[in-house]
């Protein structure tokens, strides 16, 4: 059917594709790339020869017009991003409400998406979270927006850089304490994927003592009211008083 559908593509594995976005891919007329070349890997990979146009940041107002012209009449139109979910972190939201406000389709191709990937093996609440985006990249901004989280046990989930990961945690720290439960979740769906689970002070301490940091992450916390740290002090306050009372 003609419309514009938001395609999610592989974030590492691409074995992660599904068989529907393959189907759309290869009968669109034309598919929005964030990147082209980047897509265009993957669209060799399988074989797919529709045409591409780039879709970005930098001309996501013009080309969201442009494409809406097509999809007037009668166009099917992919939407990609270089990874993930199409609109999360990435372009695809505006050309989703311009077609929505031009009256035409949109459809939803759902798929890999690392926020809920990380979120569903961090050990972390999954009932209630919060997808934040990108921490700021400034040491002010930073803290201010963790200074402001909810402390209701509600996960919240942040992507981070590798070089900015450190940082990060210690501001966390600087937060919540170094005794606030994180996880990390570093090169999901593929080769080296790997969860670090555990207490904000010992997760930073095992990535600083690594020769290098690398890869893409996802940065989970779940702050409570009441932080395990000072949950821990009155308890062993209580402790204190009980025994200098002898009961
Ligand atoms: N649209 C994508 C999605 O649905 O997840 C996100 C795109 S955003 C520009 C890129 C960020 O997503 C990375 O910096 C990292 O925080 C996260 N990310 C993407 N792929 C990842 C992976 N394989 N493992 C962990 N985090 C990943």
């Amino acid at each position: 059917a003609p419309g514009l559908y938001l395609v999610a593509t592989p974030i590492g594995n691409l074995e992660d594709i599904t068989l529907r976005a393959l189907r759309v891919l290869r009968e669109a007329d034309r598919i929005a790339c964030e990147d082209t070349r980047q897509t265009q890997k993957l669209l060799n990979h399988f074989g797919i020869k529709t045409p591409t146009v780039s879709y970005h940041m930098h001309n996501e107002g013009s080309r969201s017009e442009e494409l809406t012209a097509a999809l007037k009449a009668g166009a099917r139109i992919a939407v990609v991003s270089d990874a993930g979910t199409p609109g999360i972190a990435d372009p695809g939201s505006q050309i989703a409400a311009a077609a929505i406000a031009a009256g035409v389709p949109v459809f939803p191709i759902p798929g890999a998406n690392a926020a809920l990937a990380g979120l569903i093996a961090s050990g972390l609440g999954t009932e209630r979270f919060t997808f934040r985006g990108f921490l700021p990249s400034k040491a002010g901004a930073r803290k201010t927006v963790l200074e402001d989280l909810p402390r209701d046990g509600s996960t919240q989930l942040f992507y981070e850089t590798p070089h900015r990961i450190l940082e990060a945690l210690a501001d966390v720290e600087a937060v919540f304490g170094g005794s606030e439960p994180v996880a990390l979740a570093r090169e999901l769906t593929k080769l080296h994927e790997e969860f670090l689970r555990g207490r904000v002070a010992q997760v930073r301490a095992e990535l600083a003592a690594r020769a290098s940091v690398r890869g893409e992450m996802v940065l989970m916390l779940a702050p409570e009211a009441a932080s395990d740290a000072v949950k821990g002090s009155i308890a062993e306050e209580v402790a204190a008083l009980i025994k200098s009372d002898g009961l």
